[in-house]
């Protein structure tokens, strides 16, 4: 039967983040997805270690599902010769690795024996000439690409640029930031989705696991809410999780996501939830009542309409000048230059900005938030009772 079925999504329920629970919910998730693939080589592990934050904060893989999954994939594949979980984190934060890893929990594994943590980054970068439909070039990590097996060990969160981040968003961390920069230089949503997929399609990993034990709510990737979900889970398809992820989170259409939509457009998975075979639970136990999702632009306003709302419809950074704790940072990871720090304050030129909100994502205390006005707080409403 999983043969005739193409996009398989194995799941199963996972209460806390208790090592025993893990793993029988990661071995379950795994089975009920057809199995781990046969590895022989080395094995990287592409987790999310956007931030220094810990793992509570919802931000980051949580350490026990790569623990679980590292004991899962060893014990179904005994000859594997090396395995190393690793990540470019955003931006800044490459230059804090100590506190990146040791924050994040992920120095913990080191420490246990059961596998390397690295930056992605450590190995240089690879230049790729071109990405299938958008990016003219792009730098990926070498650690990556050389890989013998890549599995995917995202976080499902929301995200103020691209709605929610799962299997798909994660891969976008193997460029560096030159890369990743230019992917949100733009106003278009369709620009981004298409840099996202061009680095996916550079390499795909052999398979993904998403970790929606507790996901993130609201102003995600980095600002959100911590939200109990108490799901692994696991597939070929990084699409179908997605797609499967975004029902849970309320959607009633994943596919009105323009990442999702974009990669089945591009032949990169399912365009609907009918050709997904979800395995492990119902549709209606995973759905999450009552899921914040992030504040948007327009991009949920057809493309014909969008030139004569823009600018009604906003959500833009606004600097919540008591928190800031003036490190610049905001103004080093701009993708357009639009920040200029005044005494050490940022301040925004509203012409050049595009709204990708990458400073409110990258900004340590939160002081950069995001800030919707009237018709998008309408507009959020009504969108997420749909
Ligand atoms: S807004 Fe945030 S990132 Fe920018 S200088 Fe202030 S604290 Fe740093
Ligand atoms: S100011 Fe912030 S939201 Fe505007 S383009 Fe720069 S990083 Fe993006």
């Amino acid at each position: 039967m999983t043969d005739a079925v193409p996009y398989l999504v194995g799941i199963a329920p996972c209460q806390d983040y208790g090592p025993e629970k893990v793993r029988t919910a990661v071995d379950s998730a795994v089975t009920h997805a057809g199995g781990w693939p046969l590895i022989s080589g080395n094995v990287l592990f592409k987790a999310n270690i956007l931030a220094p934050r810990s793992p509570e904060d919802a931000v980051t893989t949580h350490p026990a599902v790569l623990r679980g999954a590292i004991h899962s994939l060893k014990a179904s594949n005994p000859e594997i010769q090396e395995l190393l979980v690793a990540d470019n984190p955003g931006y800044i934060f490459s230059h804090q690795k100590e506190m990146l890893l040791a924050r994040s929990g992920m120095v913990e594994l080191e420490r246990s024996g059961l596998a390397k943590v690295d930056l992605l980054s450590e190995r240089g970068l690879v230049n790729v000439a071109k990405g299938k439909a958008l990016l003219s070039s792009m730098r990926i990590s070498r650690t990556y690409l050389e890989a013998t097996t890549v599995i995917n060990a995202a976080k499902l969160k929301t995200h103020v640029e691209t709605e929610m981040t799962g299997c798909l968003k994660n891969i976008f961390g193997i460029a560096d930031t030159a890369t990743r920069k230019s992917a949100h230089a733009s106003r278009s949503d369709e620009h981004l989705c298409h840099a996202i997929l061009d680095i996916f399609e550079i390499r795909p990993p052999e398979f993904h696991l998403l970790d929606a034990v507790i996901a993130m709510e609201g102003k995600g990737p980095s600002h959100g809410t911590p939200r109990h979900l108490g799901w692994i889970l696991a597939g070929k398809n990084a699409l179908a999780i997605d797609a499967v992820a975004a029902w849970m989170m309320g959607y009633q259409d994943p596919f009105s996501i323009p990442l999702l939509r974009v990669a089945h457009k591009r032949g990169i998975g399912p365009g609907s939830l009918e050709a997904i075979h979800l395995r492990g639970a119902s549709w209606e136990q995973i759905r999450c009542p009552g899921f914040k999702r992030a504040p948007g632009n327009i991009r949920w306003i057809p493309t014909f309409l969008r030139g004569a709302v823009h600018g009604l419809v906003k959500v833009r950074p606004l600097l919540q000048r008591e928190r800031c704790v003036r490190c610049g940072i905001c103004a080093t990871v701009c993708p357009v230059n639009a920040i200029e720090l005044r005494e050490g304050y940022p301040v925004i030129d509203s012409n050049r900005c595009v709204s990708c909100l990458c400073c409110h994502e990258m900004c340590p205390p939160g002081a950069m938030t995001a800030k919707e006005n009237f018709l998008a707080r309408i507009a959020i409403r009504n969108r997420t009772r749909s």
